[in-house]
């Protein structure tokens, strides 16, 4: 499975560090890097409030971890909570190559992976 430069990582790490608490870093297939940035994007708007301590794959699917202030007003957790499952929602549903828009339940799977068609011929091809 390919995965994007370890620089586009940095540079997101970089861009939200303010919410971000994950001391090792993070790397997931690339085809999620852009709801991944999305998400960030969105996310960063609740800033102080919370910070994410992981983010990975588990099972062919996307896993954001958080931690959050005690005194987080319910309203703010209820959308942050709500931009996690959209981006894990989308991740469920994007070639992790490619991140092409596709049907997890008729996309061909390799173990845990889910490539859209054109993904899973080169894949072959490459084994
Ligand atoms: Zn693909």
């Amino acid at each position: 499975m390919a995965r994007p430069t370890r620089k586009k990582y940095d540079e997101l790490e970089e861009k939200y560090k303010s919410i971000l608490d994950t001391p090792y870093g993070f790397e997931t297939p690339q085809g999620w890097l852009p709801l991944l940035e999305e998400f960030l994007e969105k996310a960063i708007n609740f800033e102080g409030w919370f910070k994410i301590v992981q983010i990975k794959e588990k099972f062919g699917g996307l896993r954001i971890y958080i931690d959050t202030e005690d005194d987080v007003p319910n309203e703010i957790r209820t959308m942050i909570e709500g931009l996690i499952a959209e981006a894990e929602f989308k991740a469920n549903r994007c070639c992790h190559e490619c991140g092409c828009s596709i049907d997890r339940d008729s996309a061909k799977k390799h173990k845990f992976y889910v490539l859209c068609d054109n993904c899973s011929v080169v894949k072959d091809e490459t084994q």
